[in-house]
């Protein structure tokens, strides 16, 4: 397995910024929002009951329950509460359910670009990965580009969309197309719903689990409370597949992690009872993404070799510089390498997510910062009459 890219460009910002660098850092895969602080209550109202034990391997009921139920009141998702098994983040979910169901020689459908784990996760397995060139159709998948991949050794696809890192959203009826190709054939489908509340209206959030129960026995959906309600430390997540897959996944990880944290737990169960006061701080937190978006888009594609779509979801802008490249710039890490030594401002290299010649913008950092970024890109590369693509 490799490092991940992502957390190597992170760990260069901070190194500059020791230095004593101005350094903007775009290279965040976490919001910059606090936790709500009802949440945070919530978790010391858990200590306080003395929920400092461990708790079943599954997950405390307060919280597989309330999954259910959140699920049904936000989606009309009929789910039991047996097939939740919390996790310790969206990663631990995405592990317990590939390497429950992964053999080695298993192929493994992966669209490109990829968030970095997925291949990581399918190497841990000693399965492989078979990529899904997806440019054709602007980075959002396609069933007709699933059933064309599929092989007889094709044992898995992984989807995420919203997608980090293209920020690209599959619509609904292609993503029921794309999981019923997979079904009919046998083959699972592990969903990496981790940005499921970030997409843009009009964009439609869509989770596989309100799929009817013969479809969903195919498919697993890793959840995390990272991104949704800002709780990227406290590593919570979950998945809901069927009670047979829930089953091994909870006897690998009591092998494992056990359990995510107690107290959290609780107050991820709390704060999904209260789900009008979540889905508020929810809403604020992806508006402020979107006015962040709407801005930064249109900048970007001033920037003289700079080609960015608007992204529907997620929140980053994955920049297209393959105009650049050349004598000065063999690659887009060389386009990385330049803006962070001559504009302190750091970005990741798109190679990481299977997609050289991009780079990747996040902008879960402040209006501020978005601003300096774009100045300092806009004096070494020079910039164009706005040409939003
Ligand atoms: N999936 C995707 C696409 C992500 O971008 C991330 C985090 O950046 C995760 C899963 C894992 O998140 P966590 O383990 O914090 O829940």
């Amino acid at each position: 397995m490799n490092t991940s890219s992502t957390l190597k460009a992170a760990q260069t910002a901070a190194a500059l910024r020791e230095q004593g660098h101005s350094v903007i850092d775009l290279t965040v895969g976490e919001p910059d929002f606090d936790t709500p602080q009802f949440i945070k209550e919530y978790a010391w109202e858990g200590l306080q009951k003395g929920l400092t034990k461990y708790t079943a391997s599954s997950g405390m009921k307060p919280f597989t329950h309330a999954v259910a139920d959140f699920y049904k009141g936000e989606f009309g998702a009929s789910i039991d509460p047996s097939e939740v098994v919390a996790s310790c983040g969206g990663k631990q979910a995405l592990f317990n359910a590939a390497c429950t169901l992964l053999n080695p020689g298993d192929d493994v459908l992966i669209p490109k670009p990829y968030w970095v784990t997925f291949p990581e996760i399918v190497t841990f397995c000693g399965a492989n990965s078979v990529f899904i060139d997806t440019e054709e159709t602007d980075f959002v998948l396609t069933a007709d580009q699933v059933k064309d991949a599929i092989t007889d050794k094709t044992r898995l696809l992984v989807v995420n969309s919203p997608s980090n890192p293209s920020g690209r959203v599959i619509p609904s009826s292609e993503m029921r197309k794309i999981i019923e190709a997979c079904v009919e054939r046998g083959i699972y489908v592990l969903t990496d719903e981790c940005y499921l509340f970030f997409a843009y209206p009009p964009g439609e959030v869509f989770t596989s689990a309100v799929l009817p129960p013969e479809v969903r026995d195919y498919v697993c959906v890793a959840g995390s409370f990272s991104k949704t309600f800002a709780m990227t430390g406290w590593r919570i997540g979950y998945t809901i597949a069927n009670q047979a897959w829930s089953k091994e996944m909870i006897k690998l990880q009591s092998h494992s992690a056990t359990h995510p944290t107690s107290f959290v737990q609780y107050a991820c169960a709390r704060a999904m009872e209260n789900a009008s006061e979540s889905m508020a701080a929810v809403k604020s937190m992806l508006s402020e993404y979107e006015r962040r978006r709407d801005w930064l888009i249109p900048a970007l594609n001033t920037i003289d070799g700079f080609k960015c779509g608007m992204p529907e979801g997620a929140f980053y802008a994955f920049v297209d510089v393959r105009h650049l490249l050349g004598d000065r710039f063999p690659t887009s890490a060389d386009v990385a390498d330049v803006m962070l030594t001559e504009a302190h401002t750091v970005v990741t290299d798109g190679t990481g997510f299977g997609a050289p010649g991009f780079l990747r913008f996040s902008y879960a950092t402040s209006m501020e910062n978005l601003h300096t970024a774009v100045e300092r890109l806009s004096k070494i590369f020079g910039t164009r009459a706005a040409n939003v693509a």
